[in-house]
C-alpha cells in the first residue's frame, strides 16, 4: 500500500472506530484474506481487544483440536490482549508517540518493558496466526510464492522440510517464520517467546514481513500431541491458508 493511503487509513480508522469494534474491522480484514499492520493500529476506546477467530474452535479438526483452540484463543490469546494494555498503561506516551500502532513498538521494543514486548508480540502473533489457518486447508501455495519458494528453496517439500527443521529446533518456546526480507527474498527463521521477524531487536537473526507463522509453543498442541512438536508441525501443514501468505507476500510495504 503506497504511503498516502496507508496515511489516509491510520487517520480514517480513529473516525471509523466509533462504529466498528476493532474486532469487527479484524473480521472484515480475515474475510478478505488480508492482514495488516494498519488493522491493529487503532485500539477499540483506547484498549486492544481479543479479534474473534475467522473460524469455529472445532473448523480445523482432525489436524488441530477443539479444545486446543479453544484454550489457546479464549484463554492464552486473551491473556497477551489483556497484559498488553496493562503493560501500555506503565509506558509514557511520550516514548511511544502516536499512534501506538504495533510497527512503533516492534521498532522501539528495546526500549520498552518486558511486558509490553512479550504481550504485544503475543497479541500481534496470534492475530497473524489464525489467518494462516483455515479449514480445507493445506495442499500447494499459488501464484508468485509457490514461484518464489520453488526457486528460493529447490521445491515446496524441500521448503517444507526446511521450515520444520527450524520449528522443530527452536529450543522451549517460540515461533517458526516464513519472512520476505527487505531486500524481497524469503527466508526461514525462528524467534523465542513472543519475538517475532518485525522486533528491532539484535536476537531477532533475520528480520522482515511475515508470510508464515507457526506456533510452537507447547499450548499449540500439548493436548493432542504431548510431547510431539513433529506430529503438531505434520499437522499443521494440512491447515495452512496459502491463500493468506500470498496475500502478505504480495502486497506492496
Ligand atoms: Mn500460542
Amino acid at each position: 500500500m503506497e504511503n498516502s493511503r496507508r496515511d489516509f487509513l491510520k487517520k480514517s480508522a480513529a473516525l471509523v472506530i466509533g462504529t466498528l469494534t476493532a474486532s469487527s474491522i479484524l473480521n472484515n480484514a480475515f474475510a478478505a484474506g488480508n492482514f495488516a499492520d494498519d488493522i491493529l493500529i487503532t485500539p477499540d476506546g483506547g484498549k486492544y481487544t481479543l479479534p474473534a477467530l475467522p473460524y469455529a474452535y472445532d473448523a480445523l479438526e482432525p489436524h488441530i483440536d477443539k479444545l486446543t483452540m479453544e484454550i489457546h484463543h479464549s484463554k492464552h490469546h486473551k491473556a497477551y490482549v489483556d497484559n498488553m494494555n496493562k503493560a501500555l498503561e506503565t509506558v509514557d506516551g511520550n516514548v511511544l508517540g502516536s499512534p501506538q500502532s504495533f510497527e512503533n513498538i516492534f521498532d522501539k521494543v528495546e526500549k520498552l518493558p518486558a511486558a509490553l514486548r512479550n504481550n504485544a508480540g503475543g497479541h500481534y502473533n496470534h492475530s497473524l496466526f489464525w489467518t494462516l489457518m483455515k479449514p480445507n486447508g493445506g495442499g500447494e501455495p499459488k501464484g508468485k510464492l509457490a514461484e518464489d519458494i520453488k526457486s528460493t528453496f529447490g521445491s515446496l517439500d524441500e521448503f517444507k522440510k526446511q521450515f520444520a527443521d527450524a520449528a522443530m529446533k527452536r529450543f522451549g518456546s517460540g515461533w517458526a517464520w516464513l519472512v520476505k526480507t527487505k531486500e524481497g527474498k524469503l527466508a526461514i527463521t525462528s524467534t523465542a517467546n513472543q519475538d517475532n521477524p518485525l522486533m528491532n531487536l539484535s536476537s531477532v537473526e533475520v528480520k522482515g514481513t511475515p508470510i508464515l507463522a507457526l506456533d510452537v509453543w507447547e499450548h499449540a498442541y500439548y493436548l493432542k500431541n504431548q510431547n510431539k512438536r513433529a506430529d503438531y508441525i505434520a499437522s499443521w501443514w494440512n491447515v495452512v491458508n496459502w491463500d493468506a501468505a500470498e496475500g502478505l507476500y504480495t502486497a506492496k510495504k
